[in-house]
């Protein structure tokens, strides 16, 4: 088992990307924080990590990450009494370019996927150097390339990409890795959460099969495998990394 002794704390563990991470991590061995607004789903993550390791170690901490940094970070120690991997994973979409978004969305945005990234890895660092452990940030194609319609969200996603580089160079000489993670399209909520009606969703994923290089789209065991890669020994000379999870979509061009 990939995990066994370790201690992993996930963000967005209720849904899509985040639960599929958590079931892999718990099947690995991992004892596991497991973070989500919504009690019911986070409970159903939990449940589904039980069924693939009985024996798994799981704590449900149902909390905001824009207002409840300090709260999970303290009730995963009180729990573990150590941290050993980080997976920065919730996320929020929105849709709209500079015309439509405005600063309220701007906030939104940025405080649930760029700020309180960067207030959770503050507080849990100390405690990743004294595991050697390593951080996995869930960023998005998006963060490197540009699309139109989606500003908040594209901005939020570059300034996470920045902070894993700019984390990786401060702590990789603490024995600290940190990488990301930059999906393409990958069946989840995410997008009708973000607004997307139902009938626009399903003409979304269709017309998607045309800008990803592989002519489909992703399915959120292929993130969460990457995601795994990443925080294990297998992956012990990587860090810095943005890892592109999206059937070559990112290196597509117009012609
Ligand atoms: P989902 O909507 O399925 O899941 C999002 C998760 O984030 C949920 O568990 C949700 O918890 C949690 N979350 C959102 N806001 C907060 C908050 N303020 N506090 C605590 N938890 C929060 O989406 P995905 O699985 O698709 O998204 C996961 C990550 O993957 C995101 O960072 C997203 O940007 C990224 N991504 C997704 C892509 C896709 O196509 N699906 C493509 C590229 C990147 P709850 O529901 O309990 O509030």
């Amino acid at each position: 088992m990939k995990f066994s002794g370790k201690v992993a704390l996930i963000t967005g563990a209720s849904s899509g990307i985040g639960a599929a991470t958590a079931e892999l991590f718990a099947k690995e061995g991992a004892s596991l924080a497991l973070v989500g607004r919504n009690v019911e789903n986070l409970k159903k993550t939990g449940e589904d990590c039980k069924k693939v390791n009985p024996s798994a170690e799981i704590l449900l901490i149902t909390a905001d990450v824009t207002k409840d940094v300090e709260r999970i970070v303290k009730e995963t120690l009180e729990k573990y009494g150590k941290i050993h991997i980080l997976v920065n994973n919730a996320g929020i979409l929105a849709y709209g370019g500079i015309l439509e978004s405005d600063l309220d969305e701007f906030d939104t945005i940025l405080n649930t996927n760029l700020r309180s990234v960067y207030h959770l890895t503050k507080l849990v660092a100390p405690h990743l150097i004294e595991t050697q452990g390593n951080i996995v940030n869930v960023s998005s194609v998006a963060g490197l390339r540009s699309f139109t319609g989606a500003i908040t969200y594209g901005i939020s996603k570059a300034g996470l990409d920045q902070l894993t580089k700019c984390c990786s160079l401060d702590l990789a000489s603490k024995k600290v890795r940190v990488n990301s993670v930059n999906p393409g399209v990958v069946v989840t909520d995410i997008h009708k959460r973000g607004g997307m009606t139902e009938e626009d969703y399903v003409a979304y994923l269709e017309r998607s099969k045309g800008t990803h290089a592989m002519g489909r789209v992703g399915h959120v065991s292929e993130v969460a495998s990457t995601i795994a890669f990443l925080a294990s020994d297998d992956a012990s000379f990587i860090t810095g990394a943005l890892v592109p999870v999206d059937g070559g979509k990112s290196v597509m061009c117009p012609r």
